[in-house]
């Protein structure tokens, strides 16, 4: 593949995945949302942290565990802080990582997940706004995001999504996904 310039973007979610899943308050299958507050409990020489959710509806709060029976001098000193006075960055390092969510069995409520899509190279954005012939747009989405393909590619161009079905048809953009890198590559292989 070749290309003039390849720009790169990033998908980042605007919060705290919701984790969907049996509250014992409602008896029924609820969401429950990242409260971004932990719970420490040092127990002899062995630490539990948990990250509390709790159900958007009666409150009922269901503790994801962050380590359990570890060994205080394997907890990173800074982090251990963190866990102490509710970090918010770990709290949303946490509440938006897929594998946390499959240690802990939990299902991932993946609708309606607020995101924004960042550009890398900003240098360009001030030299050039528009895409040309040879671009090759690279969307990494780091979050594994259930996101709409065309609707990310209709953001990045600002077009309609029925615009940009007119662009793949008459080939001047070809849109194709690498699912296990979680990326998205559009190719600009004419004007726009
Ligand atoms: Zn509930």
């Amino acid at each position: 593949m070749s290309y003039l310039r390849k720009i790169e973007y990033t998908i980042i979610p605007e919060e705290s995945f919701k984790i969907l899943r049996n509250c014992s308050g409602c008896g029924c299958k609820t969401a429950f949302h990242n409260t971004n507050s932990f719970r420490v409990n040092a127990n002899g020489n062995k630490i539990d942290v948990w990250l509390i959710y709790q159900c958007i509806k009666c409150k009922h709060t269901n503790n994801l565990t962050v380590y359990e029976r570890c060994r205080p001098e394997s907890l990173v000193k800074e982090e251990y802080k963190g866990y102490l006075r509710n970090s918010s960055k770990l709290a949303f390092g946490y509440g938006t990582d897929s594998q946390f969510f499959a240690r802990n069995r939990v299902e991932v409520d993946w609708s309606n997940i607020k995101y924004i899509i960042n550009r890398k190279n900003d240098m360009l954005v001030e030299t050039d706004q528009f895409f040309h012939e040879g671009d090759l747009l690279v969307v990494n989405n780091s979050y594994a995001l259930k996101v709409r393909i065309d609707k990310v590619v209709s953001e990045i161009l600002n077009l309609t999504r029925s615009g940009v079905k007119g662009l793949e048809k008459a080939g001047i953009i070809v849109v194709s996904e690498e699912k296990q890198e979680h990326k998205i590559n559009i190719e600009i292989k004419g004007e726009l």
